[in-house]
């Protein structure tokens, strides 16, 4: 622990250099600072406007961009070329977000296997030059108010944020001029801003409950002579106010009959906002009355209440998650604080009082606190506060593809970071030269259940027989929560070169590309990329199956391997198409035929397999 802490506390930064605290969030971003002559963290604001800057990004027809609240007045004039929540698509690829793409006003690129991409007019926007161009307009409001340059910032991100979320979000900070020194968890930074009064003698086991517009976390900690340690942390980066909006939306459409009144983008957009103003108003009041179209539009708490209540229910599954995964009983938390947008909702308060059975703590600022926190790491980093330490955990668990596709987790879930595992490997075949070993993240026990992080292709072992070689994978997690992944062959002594390939997240050199590029990629560069990315799969397919069809022949009865033989002759068939959604459905008939013998034979592999955790041959 003193290791880390004089990593974490080593900040080689000037003191006068203004490091700022960002919460770059769904909704809404804001920025903040410690006071120089206060000490205390403060939010940035103009003399006469909230601190609070509208996530919301419009692009004028005539290439004018503008950010913040003079956006967010386009949301119903011109919501086509107005683009909101874009960071619920941050690393994300379409497949991942179509479920939910009804419910934008802006279009979004229907390509399955590619990362999310808006489209404005002619020009395509990844969710990273969307949150550049707000992290943009933060930096140059916090200059305007600092009256000095601002380039070094601490970026909050939602705990349950996977690697590819990260690095989206540090690259958007890159691409925005800011050097991100760190990202840091949001209900961690609120803890920070929380924790920031106690006495430094006091120990308490908290529960930091976070309901935004489009995430929920929650993050079990001990805070304990400045040493913020966090147990465990759960959530869903798909819950939100969003979806209590949606929820009072579709059921009013049932209930007067709505829909099919003209268009339905447009009517859905209006009643989203009057859902999100009736939610607001229920906050404090007990009956929401609008009209719309003609007819009398209503809300009873009591209505509002049953509609969201299975909503909630799935944050109060995840606090139990959370807890089990912290080795705690509830009675052992000394304050439930509760930060987001959300929690200003009375029902919210009241299920999270009743399942913690204690009374909440509401009393900081929902709205501001993660950036308040994000200020304090940020003075921790720049070497002014220096009693306070921070101990944060990784959300999800990291591993390796082994044999039949299954996951062999070297980082569990709720590891303290930053930290280090490793791993032996070996050789399944006699003079092996290669190994492919495929990176995930995620808690299922098959891989395909889980997210491909990244793919090494170790190469140059020398000749040896099977199992002999010994190969050390090592995974390196930062205190961003960012993973680094080494191999080497320990028996040689020959230090391998990997190379790393991320399918998610942006090199130094792409980012470079990207500011000089205008931004925009031609839809049929992407339609080619993807056709070629299907066949390669394809490809990559034909041959493991062949292969596994070899060495398991004996296993496999007449039937199965008919099946088989006729799924590989279609799949190779479509290879000559052209046709990426063909190799795909022919790709997925040939998985669905080889997946249940795979399965079968899965057990048996892994015993013959991995007794020396023996990986595949590439
Ligand atoms: P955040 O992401 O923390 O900024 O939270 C934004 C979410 O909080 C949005 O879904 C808002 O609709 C919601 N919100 C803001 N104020 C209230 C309120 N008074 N009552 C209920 N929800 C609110």
């Amino acid at each position: 622990m003193a290791k880390i802490a004089i990593n974490i506390a080593t900040g080689s930064l000037q003191q006068d250099e203004m490091i700022v605290g960002i919460d770059l969030g769904t909704t809404n971003s804001l920025v903040a600072i410690i006071h120089p002559e206060s000490k205390m963290p403060v939010a940035l604001k103009e003399y006469d406007s909230s601190s609070l800057v509208p996530s919301v990004v419009h692009f004028d027809t005539n290439g004018s961009v503008v950010v913040g609240a003079e956006a967010k007045k386009f949301l119903l004039s011109d919501p086509a070329r107005t683009i909101f929540s874009a960071k619920r698509l941050m690393g994300k690829t379409y497949s991942d977000v179509k479920g939910n793409a009804a419910s934008l006003a802006y279009k979004i690129i229907d390509d399955e296997n590619r990362l999310v991409k808006v489209q404005v007019g002619g020009q395509f926007y990844s969710p990273v030059d969307l949150s550049s161009l707000i992290l943009k307009e933060l930096k140059k409001q916090a200059e305007h108010i600092l009256k000095t340059p601002v380039s070094k910032a601490v970026i909050t991100v939602p705990a349950y944020f996977n690697d590819a979320q990260r690095q989206a979000t540090r690259d958007a900070g890159k691409l925005a001029g800011l050097d991100v020194l760190r990202i840091i968890n949001e209900p961690t930074a609120a803890s920070l801003a929380y924790g920031f009064g106690l006495h430094k003698d006091e120990h308490k086991t908290i529960a930091v409950y976070d309901l935004g517009g489009g995430t929920f976390d929650i993050s079990i900690l001990n805070i304990s002579n400045g040493i913020f340690e966090v147990l465990s942390t759960n959530g869903d980066t798909y819950l939100g106010g969003d979806d209590l909006d949606n929820a009072v939306v579709d059921h009013w459409i049932k209930k007067y009959e709505l829909s099919g009144t003209g268009n339905e983008d447009t009517h859905r957009r209006v009643l989203r906002l009057k859902a999100e103003e009736a939610k607001k108003e229920l906050s404090s009041g007990e009956r929401y009355e609008s009209g719309y179209e003609g007819k009398e539009l209503s809300l009873a708490k009591e209505e509002f209440e049953s509609l969201i209540r299975p909503i909630i229910d799935r944050t109060i599954t995840s606090c139990t998650n959370a807890l089990k995964d912290a080795g705690i009983e509830k009675t052992a938390i000394n304050e439930v604080v509760m930060v987001g947008g959300s929690t200003r909702v009375p029902l919210v308060k009241k299920m999270v009082s009743d399942f913690f059975g204690r009374q909440v703590n509401d009393s900081v600022n929902p709205d501001e606190v993660v950036a308040l926190g994000a200020a304090i790491q940020a003075d921790i980093l720049a070497g002014n506060t220096k009693d306070v330490l921070l101990l944060d955990v990784t959300p999800l668990s990291l591993g390796l593809e082994t044999m039949g596709g299954l996951m062999d987790v070297l980082l569990p879930r709720n590891s303290k970071i930053p930290t280090k595992a490793a791993r032996q490997y070996t050789t399944y075949k006699d003079g092996q030269s290669g190994m492919k070993i495929s990176v995930f993240q995620g808690e299922r026990d098959m891989v395909k259940d889980n997210r491909r992080l990244a793919e090494f292709n170790l190469t140059g072992i020398p000749a040896m027989p099977a199992g002999l070689p010994k190969v050390e994978v090592s995974f390196l997690i930062n205190a961003d929560g960012i993973l680094v992944v080494k191999a080497k062959e320990l028996r040689s002594g020959i230090e391998q070169s990997i190379e790393v390939k991320p399918q998610y997240g942006l090199t130094d050199e792409d980012v470079e590309r990207m500011l000089l590029d205008s931004m925009t990629h031609a839809k049929e560069d992407m339609d080619a990329r993807a056709l070629t990315e299907a066949k390669t799969e394809a490809e990559q397919l034909l041959q493991t199956t062949e292969k596994f069809i070899q060495r398991n022949f004996k296993e496999l009865t007449p039937q199965e391997l008919q099946d088989t033989s006729l799924a590989m002759q279609a799949l190779q068939l479509s290879l000559d198409m052209n046709d990426k959604n063909l190799v795909q459905a022919k790709t997925e008939e040939l998985n669905a035929v080889s997946r249940p013998y795979a399965e079968r034979l899965m057990d048996e592999a892994i015993q013959k397999t991995m007794k020396g955790n023996k990986i595949d041959q590439v």
